[in-house]
C-alpha cells in the first residue's frame, strides 16, 4: 500500500445545530482516529459558521497531532449547483446562495469537497455499513424530510443539477398537499414524519408524534393503524417509481421514520411489488448500521 491510500481521511458533517468532524483510518475506517463537535450557531450568520468550521479543524489538528490534509470532505443539507458552486435548498437558510466549498477552501487553505448529507449517509452505508458489497445502493433519508443518495461502485452520484437521488420531491399521484419546494403532492408531503403526524391529527384530533402513533397502532387504534397503512402504501408507490428507473441492488432506510418496523415487513415488500414494473421484487430493504456516524463517515470517504 502506498502512502496516499493509507492517509487518514477527514470528514465534516455540517448541520443546522452542530458541526461534527471525524478523522478516520481508510484501512480500518470503523476505527475513528478522532471525533469532535462544535455548535453551528447558525443564527449568528454565514461568517460565524465559517469561523466555527475553522475552529473545529484547528481543534482536530490539535487533538490528533495531525496536520490538516490536502482535501477535506463536507456533508451538508442542500444541493450545490454544479455550474455555480452555490448551495440551495438548505434548511440552514444562511448557507443558501453561498459558495460554501470555495469559501471553506480559501479559509482553511485546503481543498473542500462538498456533498449533500443524504449522499454522504448513502456513501457510508454502501462502503462501510450494511450495504457494503452491493453494486448500486439507494440510500434513503426518511424523517423530518425525505431525501436520498445513489451510490454506484463506491461513488455517490451528484448529477447534472446536483439533485441525484432527490426522490422526496417526486409527485405521488392523487396527492395535492402543497410542498415548500413550490410544487404539490411531493413524496415528502405524504410520508415524512411531520406529514404522517398531520394525517393522524386530522383523523384523531390529537397532536402526537410518530413513535406514539406507532405504539397506538400496535394496541389496535384504528386511526393510528390507518396512518401507518398510508405510510406503507404511499412509500410503496414512491419507492417503486425509483426502482423502475434505478433498479438498485440494495435499499437502506435512514432517518426517524426509517425506524418503523412496518417498512421492513413482507406486506410492505408486497405493496412495492404491486407498484413495480415486474412480477417479483428481490431487492433487500435494509436498516442502516452506522447510526448517526453515517454522515460524518460519508463526508470523510468523499476524499478517498
Ligand atoms: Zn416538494
Amino acid at each position: 500500500m502506498n502512502d496516499d491510500s493509507s492517509r487518514p481521511l477527514w470528514g465534516i458533517d455540517l448541520g443546522g445545530t452542530k458541526i461534527e468532524g471525524a478523522i478516520i483510518d481508510p484501512v480500518h475506517p470503523e476505527n475513528t482516529i478522532h471525533r469532535l463537535r462544535l455548535p453551528t450557531e447558525s443564527s449568528q450568520g454565514y461568517d460565524h459558521i465559517l469561523g466555527q468550521f475553522s475552529s473545529l479543524i484547528s481543534q482536530l489538528e490539535e487533538a490528533s497531532g495531525l496536520k490538516r490534509p490536502a482535501r477535506i470532505g463536507v456533508g451538508t443539507p442542500g444541493v450545490t449547483t454544479p455550474s455555480t458552486g452555490l448551495l440551495r435548498n438548505s434548511n440552514t437558510l444562511c448557507l443558501n446562495e453561498k459558495p460554501i466549498a470555495a469559501d471553506l477552501s480559501r479559509i482553511l487553505g485546503t481543498q473542500v469537497t462538498l456533498a449533500n448529507d443524504a449522499n454522504c449517509c448513502a456513501l457510508a452505508e454502501a462502503t462501510l455499513g450494511v450495504a457494503k458489497g452491493y453494486h448500486t445502493v439507494f440510500g434513503i433519508i426518511l424523517g423530518t424530510g425525505v431525501g436520498g443518495g445513489i451510490v454506484v461502485d463506491g461513488r455517490a452520484l451528484t448529477g447534472a443539477h446536483g439533485i441525484c437521488g432527490e426522490w422526496g420531491h417526486n409527485p405521488i399521484p392523487g396527492e395535492i398537499t402543497s410542498c415548500y419546494c413550490g410544487r404539490a403532492g411531493c413524496v415528502e408531503t405524504v410520508i415524512s414524519g411531520p406529514a404522517l403526524e398531520r394525517f393522524y391529527r386530522d383523523l384523531a384530533k390529537s397532536d402526537i408524534r410518530l413513535p406514539a402513533i406507532a405504539k397506538l397502532a400496535e394496541k389496535g387504534d384504528s386511526k393510528a393503524k390507518a396512518t401507518l397503512e398510508r405510510l406503507r402504501e404511499k412509500f410503496a408507490v414512491a419507492l417503486a417509481a425509483v426502482i423502475n428507473i434505478l433498479d438498485p441492488d440494495a435499499i437502506v432506510i435512514g432517518g426517524g421514520v426509517g425506524n418503523l418496523d412496518l417498512l421492513y415487513e413482507e406486506e410492505t415488500r408486497t405493496a412495492v411489488q404491486r407498484n413495480l414494473f415486474n412480477d417479483f421484487f428481490l431487492t433487500p430493504i435494509l436498516r442502516p448500521s452506522l447510526g448517526d456516524s453515517a454522515g460524518v463517515f460519508g463526508a470523510a470517504i468523499l476524499t478517498a
